[in-house]
């Protein structure tokens, strides 16, 4: 795990030995599950640990000084094979952590993972963002709304801002495109009740290209027609009138 434990010095985490056999049961795992499943495009062992385990970690980069995520009801949407959120659960393991996947064979390696990991207060969705964020049962529920990799800025804002309590935020891993997909997706974002409050540009160890977290706060309630029925969202991304 030396990519990972080098890589979390840069990070305000510490890794303790039961943090990294944690890891090393998720990395076991994930490669057996990989090998039948395709879960997940990468597979290499240093791949999993800087472009999963690590980037996923970065998100502490988010936090406030002092702030945690124990006791925090924090949501992961499109969470594949569990990142960012299985990641920061094991870091926090006091999150009331829900993990929504649309796949259902993702979603078995999630129920899988989460019991062979022994983690408490994992709720796993097999749905889609635009039900869910209809379902009274979640509609702004959270106090932080996690995703990486699942849609482009505008499409994504509508996915996870009605899920997300006023007062709570969205917190979207993006690349290097990220400064001008936030800039695109400003009007989207004011549509749904967020405020775009600030990118943090992030450098992992061993990683060439410059990762970036968006953060974005939920100040108003989000209008009850988004999202929009399935697939709308990614059909007809939110964009300001012409
Ligand atoms: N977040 C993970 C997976 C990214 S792949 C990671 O970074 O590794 C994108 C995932 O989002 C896929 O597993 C896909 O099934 C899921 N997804 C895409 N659109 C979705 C939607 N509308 N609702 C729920 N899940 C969705």
């Amino acid at each position: 795990m030396q990519w990972l434990i080098t890589g979390s010095r840069e990070l305000p985490v510490t890794l303790s030995p039961e943090h990294l056999a944690a890891f090393q049961l998720y990395r076991q795992e994930l490669a057996e599950w990989n090998a039948k499943f395709n879960l997940t495009a990468i597979t290499d062992d240093r791949g999993v640990q800087v472009r999963h385990f690590l980037d996923s970690l970065s998100c502490v980069l988010a936090l406030r000084p002092g702030e945690s995520w124990d006791g925090v009801q924090v949501i992961d949407v499109g969470t594949g094979a569990g990142f960012p959120g299985l990641p920061l659960k094991i870091v926090y393991p006091q999150m009331r952590l829900t993990l929504l996947e649309a796949t259902r064979k993702k979603v078995r390696f999630l129920e899988h993972i989460v019991s062979v990991l022994r983690l408490a207060d994992v709720e796993i969705i097999h749905g889609r963002a635009e039900d869910v964020g209809q379902d009274l049962a979640y509609r702004e529920q959270y106090d932080w709304c996690l995703a990486r990799a699942v849609a482009d800025m505008p499409i994504l804002m509508e996915y996870l801002l009605p899920l997300v309590k006023v007062g709570g935020y969205v917190l979207a891993q993006k690349g290097e495109q990220a400064p001008a997909e936030a800039q695109r997706s400003e009007w989207a974002i004011r549509q749904l009740g967020g405020h775009l409050r600030r990118l943090v540009p992030v450098e992992l160890h061993g990683l060439a290209e410059t990762r970036h977290l968006v953060l974005v706060d939920k100040v108003a309630a989000t209008p009850s027609r988004y999202p929009r029925r399935p697939g709308i969202p990614a059909k007809r991304p939110l964009r300001p009138p012409a």
